[in-house]
């Protein structure tokens, strides 16, 4: 019998692929969506064709600008004691395995027998699960949608772990370092507001994700708004070397687009006072690199 402690171990020892500080969220996003048809009462084994398009759909967007294959989780996450791959045919796999040969050979995939069992008996356990890969693996401004498009449903989910409340007490002391260089105004919109002593609805947002090995110091952190972090965080605009505002064009809307977004298009940000505290080049790389969707009109150089 699986232990719940050496079940969470499982989930968060998952191999990615690294090569230097890519993202590569492809993992992350198939356990999210398969836990979501486990808390569904759904059946443990699905087709590869059952979950391709579903799961292109989560990559196209939360993951990175490029294209992601969604064969490559599909079979690879067979290797890290959680996931059951098969397939019909007497064919032996060399390397990767194409979309192409999981679909002829009717591959099929899913939780291990002993995992899903653990997760039906116990759904607290498959929320803290579900929450700790997210925030392993994605900033918190994306969490709630992710969440959404995987149709899974964290409520009431707590987690009071040393490692959440030492990851808080960090995210403290980096947001008021940032609200200082930034004098406590959104770096694009300017947005200010006090409730009495405390500012509203500013945060300090991380240039490089702090999942992608983003130090905590001022020159790898924006102040924004919370509107303005969220459309950052998943790339509907960046910031290019002159520290101008990018808009993305794939970025579109009715109500709030040109007011939020639009406008600011070209537009310096609001800098730090002090030079050592503007956004470093590498960051901006990253993110430029990793985060950014489609182009900006004003290509950065
Ligand atoms: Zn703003």
């Amino acid at each position: 019998m699986l232990s719940q402690q050496e079940l969470i171990k499982r989930f968060l020892d998952i191999r990615i692929w690294k090569r230097g500080d890519k993202r590569a969220p492809h993992k992350p996003l198939l356990i999210l969506f398969m836990l979501g048809r486990v808390q569904r009462k759904e059946p443990r084994l699905v087709t590869y064709a059952e979950v391709m398009e579903p799961l292109q759909w989560l990559l196209d967007d939360f993951g990175p600008p490029r294209r992601s294959s969604p064969e490559y989780p599909f079979y690879h996450l067979a290797g890290d004691g959680i996931w059951e791959f098969s397939f019909t045919g007497a064919h032996s796999i060399v390397g990767s395995p194409s979309a192409r040969f999981l679909l002829d050979n009717n591959a099929t995939g899913g939780f291990g027998a002993d995992v899903y069992a653990a997760l039906i008996d116990n759904p607290s356990l498959l929320r803290t699960i579900a929450f700790r890969i997210l925030n392993e693996h994605f900033p918190p401004s994306m969490h709630s949608e992710i969440l959404l498009a995987a149709g899974l449903n964290l409520d009431a989910v707590e987690v009071e772990t040393g490692a959440a409340s030492a990851s808080r007490l960090r995210d403290r002391k980096f947001r008021e370092r940032v609200l200082v260089a930034y004098s406590f105004k959104c770096a694009v919109c300017g947005f200010n507001v006090w409730l009495g002593r405390v500012p509203v609805a500013l945060e300090a947002a991380h240039i490089k994700w702090h999942q992608a090995g983003g130090p905590d110091q001022e020159d790898n952190g924006l102040l924004l708004c919370i509107m303005h972090h969220k459309l950052f965080d998943r790339g509907a605009f960046s910031i290019d070397h002159n520290l101008q505002v990018m808009v993305s064009d794939r970025a579109h809307g009715g109500e709030g687009f040109e007011q939020w977004l639009a406008n600011f298009d070209g537009r310096r940000i609001l800098l730090p006072d002090r030079p050592q505290y503007r956004p470093g080049d590498n960051y901006i790389d990253w993110h430029l690199r990793e985060v950014f969707r489609g182009q900006g009109k004003y290509a950065a150089g």
